[in-house]
């Protein structure tokens, strides 16, 4: 269930069941004692994810932090696990969603009104499950150092409006939330903050990105020349966006 795609990236499967678990990702070169987990999963993943964290010989007490690339439930939905389990690591939101999530606004988080309803009667959830503090908000350019990994962000909305991309430049290695994903497909963009014209400008941005390794958070990854392919999906997708 693990496979670790360059040095100090591993791809940790999600677990889909009747909803959709999204992948993670485990950041940091091995020795550096300073590991980033980008996104978490769905509700009750929490003991698989830390498993598999476990696995990739990453001990709790060398996480730093928790990196979402956006806050919908199959990304958050097992944080308040893993920050039980991982109580110093902080939490890093792009501004456009950390502080719904700090207010406790929920509806970024659920997508929609119907979905709200089923998932909180199916998993018992309460009404400020979410509320965290977020110790750092992202914005677009930044540069960071996650490991001994050089990533930089890129905010991409139009999924969601705090969505972001995390790229390697020199690996052109590039994660990308729920925006794109492999075999030709985008992010829905019908969810509350999704923006179908905001989606298409950050697709056209990632198309014209040096990518070559594209990790998403649902489905296969791309271990080497997805460059073709995310300016195929841009080209045919561009159309029906706008
Ligand atoms: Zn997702
Ligand atoms: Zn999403």
């Amino acid at each position: 269930m693990i496979e670790q795609v360059i040095e100090g990236v591993w791809w940790i499967r999600g677990q889909d069941d009747f909803l959709p678990d999204s992948h993670m990702y485990v950041v940091g070169l091995p020795g550096s004692e300073d590991f980033t987990l980008v996104d978490c999963g769905l509700m009750g993943k929490g003991e698989y994810k830390l498993d598999q964290i476990d696995k990739c010989g990453v001990p709790l007490g060398h996480v730093r932090r928790i990196l979402m690339t956006h806050t919908h439930l199959d990304h958050i939905g097992c944080l308040p696990e893993l920050k039980a389990a991982i109580p110093q690591a902080e939490v890093w939101i792009h501004s456009d969603e950390a502080l719904a999530i700090e207010r406790g606004d929920e509806r970024i988080v659920m997508g929609n009104s119907m979905f709200e309803s089923m998932v909180r009667g199916m998993f018992s959830i309460p009404k400020d499950a979410f509320q965290l503090t977020v110790q750092r908000n992202l914005e677009d350019g930044e540069l960071l150092n996650l490991g001994g990994l050089p990533f930089k962000v890129v905010h991409i909305p139009g999924h969601s409006a705090g969505s972001i991309g995390l790229l390697h430049e020199g690996r052109g290695l590039f994660l990308s939330g729920d925006t794109i994903y492999a075999d030709w497909a985008i992010g829905r963009y019908d969810l509350v903050s999704a923006d179908p014209t905001q989606l298409k400008r950050s697709l056209e941005l990632i198309a014209g990105l040096d990518v070559d390794i594209l990790l998403p958070c649902h489905n296969r990854i791309v271990n080497g020349g997805a460059g073709p392919m995310i300016k195929e999906t841009v080209a045919q997708w561009g159309p029906y966006l706008s």
